[in-house]
């Protein structure tokens, strides 16, 4: 028998009390559950914290009559590029705790896919180089949660931008099967070994790729296919090493569209 805390948090984030429990478990079980306790109030508690550095940053990458020698400009923007690693991390913990506490709610409407695929692409940092195309149905529609279905899709263009570095072109395209929505993203990067693509989607699971040192907690993918599942829908990827790598997901068609 052991007793245990579990944070509850204000709505600023901060963590205001703590609401003991009593239960048989075993150890292995408690173990994970002080780490989903550590991981939950360390994220709350960067939460703050990182979305004002994030301001203030932003807002100095804005001063229209820059003081700054090239150098500033410079070190702000590689502050700014740290700044969005770091706020991804955060974001990926406190929607983990979300999910693994049960609190991943849906707010759903309806609304039309293609609208929302061109709304997300101006939400992604593309630092220039890449193209965003979307392409396939204009008028589909779903009834979903659209912040968590924009979120589904900027993680897969996310990690297009950082693991298939040299693509030219990201695709993302609508189709009608049968009585459901996919929504696929296909970027020109280097493709995903075939025997580790079963395991993408589980919780902390990353690939390792010798040559370079990818931020992340290999919980990006996770948090997609639990807001898929959450929503009757698929989740999947098709790759080849050396063509690329297309991350799809299906979702229920609103009524008559
Ligand atoms: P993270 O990016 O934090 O590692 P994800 O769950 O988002 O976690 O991704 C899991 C793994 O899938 C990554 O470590 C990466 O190796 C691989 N991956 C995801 N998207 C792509 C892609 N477009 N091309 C190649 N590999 C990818």
């Amino acid at each position: 028998i052991s007793a245990r805390g579990r944070a509850r948090y204000d709505i600023n984030g901060k963590a205001n009390r703590m609401v003991g429990m009593t239960a048989d478990i075993t150890e292995s079980k408690l173990f994970e559950q002080r780490k989903d306790d550590f991981l939950s109030i360390a994220s709350h508690e960067l939460k703050t914290p990182v979305t004002s550095l994030k301001g203030a940053l932003q807002l100095l990458d804005r001063i229209k009559e820059k003081p700054f020698t090239p150098m500033h400009i410079k070190l702000i923007e590689q502050a700014n590029r740290s700044m969005d690693k770091m706020s991804v991390l955060v974001d990926d913990l406190l929607n983990m705790n979300r999910l693994t506490e049960g609190n991943l709610k849906l707010q759903k409407s309806t609304f039309t896919i293609s609208e929302m695929l061109n709304l997300c692409c101006n939400h992604v940092r593309m630092e220039g180089k890449f193209e965003l195309i979307v392409e396939g149905d204009k008028d589909l529609q779903v009834y979903a949660d659209e912040h968590r279905i924009d979120q589904v899709v900027v993680n897969f263009v996310n990690n297009a931008v950082k693991y298939a570095a040299d693509s030219e072109k990201i695709y993302l395209k609508i189709d009608k099967i049968d009585q459901y929505a996919r929504i696929s993203v296909k970027d020109q990067g280097p493709g995903i070994p075939a025997h580790v693509l079963p395991h993408l989607f589980d919780r902390y699971y990353r690939v390792n790729h010798d040559s370079q040192n990818y931020t992340g907690l290999g919980l990006g993918l996770y948090i997609c296919s639990e807001i898929i599942k959450r929503h009757d829908g698929e989740i999947g990827v098709e790759s080849e090493i050396g063509a690329g790598s297309t991350f799809w997901f299906t979702l229920p068609l609103f009524p008559n569209t």
